[in-house]
């Protein structure tokens, strides 16, 4: 798979530059070693444009980089073929290093298969080489460089498709996390965080896709005169009310409860496992919690009140549970609010 990420293709832009840059200091320095001075202005040349190609990526231009990195990896194998002969193994250099370059790195389809063919066409090239004139370096004897260039095909191609490897892995595991991220965004409420209508729409499902035989409490709870809140403090005061209210929430119910964040000021509630004892003793509690609210306000410390209309699940039909809820609710709020009724 390629690399599919900018910041990633950059990176592994990078590495393979260096790793290239890396290999012709080796070379650069063999060729000082043995006396041939041609080779190490060749390396030298060659380190100035690895050198040059890690700015242009650094500085943004991947796509370029990419380019140069690949021809002058290919290129450098002819050259080496065209100087040496193909007894020294040049011609690996293009399936081991600039191969994986070339597949790996970020190119469009189009753009690939002109490199897959540049580069087909340069093993050809090189191949044909020795039936064309003897190389003016021809080093029959000489058993280092065939060793030389073998391994630098052999681990240029392990470390380029690890690396690729590698990098892959990481991204797949971030793009996972960010899924994630967005997935629990997504059905959670930005204010309070709680879940939004959006998760209670999957818990339902899930719910009713049960059939379970446990008892189950759905409770509507709506903050009691929250409009003259808004109007008297200012809507910031309002929404500090209603994130208080969700921590009350949090801290009274289990991990398997439902908190929904329903509507505007209207929070849905659901008690898996709980009868209608259990369940008003649960929410009482939430009722008298919320009571004890205090918000401070430039106009001094306020509290509020909730009231709250619950409901056994009737028949494994939420809709007609809720609507049980709504009309205790409203009843409740008839009765002079702050209430719980079932
Ligand atoms: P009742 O006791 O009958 O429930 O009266 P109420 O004033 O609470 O009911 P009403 O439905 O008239 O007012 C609800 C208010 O909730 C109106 C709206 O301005 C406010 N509201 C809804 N969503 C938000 C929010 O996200 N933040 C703030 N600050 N206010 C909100
Ligand atoms: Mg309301
Ligand atoms: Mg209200």
């Amino acid at each position: 798979m390629a690399v599919s990420n900018q910041t990633q293709n950059k990176a592994y832009a990078s590495m393979m530059i260096v790793i290239a840059a890396s290999v012709h200091v080796a070379i650069g320095l063999y060729f000082l070693f043995i006396q041939i001075p041609l080779m190490v202005w060749i390396s030298v040349f060659d380190l100035a444009v690895y050198a040059v190609t890690f700015l242009i990526n650094r500085a943004g231009n991947t796509r370029l980089s990419s380019f140069i990195l690949v021809i002058k990896v290919t290129s450098f194998a002819v050259l080496s073929t065209f100087l040496f002969g193909t007894n020294v193994n040049a011609q690996w250099v293009v399936i081991g290093a600039a191969l994986p370059a070339a597949l790996y790195l970020d190119f469009t389809k189009i753009q690939r298969i002109w490199i897959l063919a540049f580069m087909a066409v340069a093993v050809n090239v090189q191949l044909a080489f020795p039936f064309m004139f003897v190389p003016p370096l021809y080093m029959p004897d000489d058993a280092i460089l065939p060793f030389f260039f073998g391994n630098i095909a052999f681990f240029a191609f392990i470390v380029s498709v690890a690396t690729n490897a590698i990098i892959t892995h990481r991204l797949t595991a971030a793009q996972a996390k960010e899924v994630e991220g967005f997935k629990q965004a997504s059905v959670t409420d930005p204010l309070t965080q709680i879940s939004n209508r959006r998760y209670a729409e999957i818990f339902f499902n899930n719910l009713t896709a049960q059939h379970k035989a446990a008892p189950f409490v759905f409770a509507m709870m709506d903050i009691d005169d929250f409009k003259q809140v808004n109007d008297t403090y200012g809507h910031d005061v309002g929404d500090a009310v209603l994130a208080a209210v969700a921590d009350i929430l949090r801290q009274n119910t289990r991990q398997e409860d439902l908190l929904c964040r329903w509507g505007g000021e209207e929070f849905l509630i659901g008690l898996p496992g709980c009868n209608q004892e259990v369940a008003k003793r649960v929410l009482e509690k939430i009722r008298k919690n919320v009571e004890e609210i205090r918000i401070d306000t430039e106009s001094g410390i306020i509290g509020v009140t909730v009231t709250i209309g619950a409901s056994l699940l009737v028949g494994n039909d939420i809709k007609a549970t809720l609507q049980v809820c709504d009309k205790n609710l409203y009843a409740g709020k008839w009765d002079g609010k702050n209430q719980t009724v079932f």
